[in-house]
């Protein structure tokens, strides 16, 4: 007798990655929460404690809070690239 099996795997809608990746500790741990109704949205890393608030645009989603993130951390000051290859001449 063989059973009928159904597999249940339905996908019903493409999500977004859960975890992005920390810009700044590297690890997959940030998280994004949008509230759409301030308006504002929340990123943060739980490895590194890294949390950043933006505004967001309602056509904005979390990959755009995250690229946000990625600019804001990688634009902060705390270390210029100057380059010291030219340190012997
Ligand atoms: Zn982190």
């Amino acid at each position: 007798m063989g059973r009928k099996r159904k597999r249940v795997v339905h996908n019903p809608k493409k999500r977004l990655p859960k975890f992005f990746s920390c810009p700044k500790c590297g690890k997959e741990t940030v998280v994004v929460k949008i509230s759409r109704e301030s308006a504002r949205a929340i990123a943060g890393c739980s490895s590194c404690g890294l949390n950043e608030e933006f505004s967001v645009k309602p056509a904005q989603t979390e990959v755009d809070v995250y690229c946000m993130l990625t600019d804001k951390v990688f634009s902060s000051p705390k270390k210029k690239e100057v380059s010291n290859a030219q340190k012997k001449n």
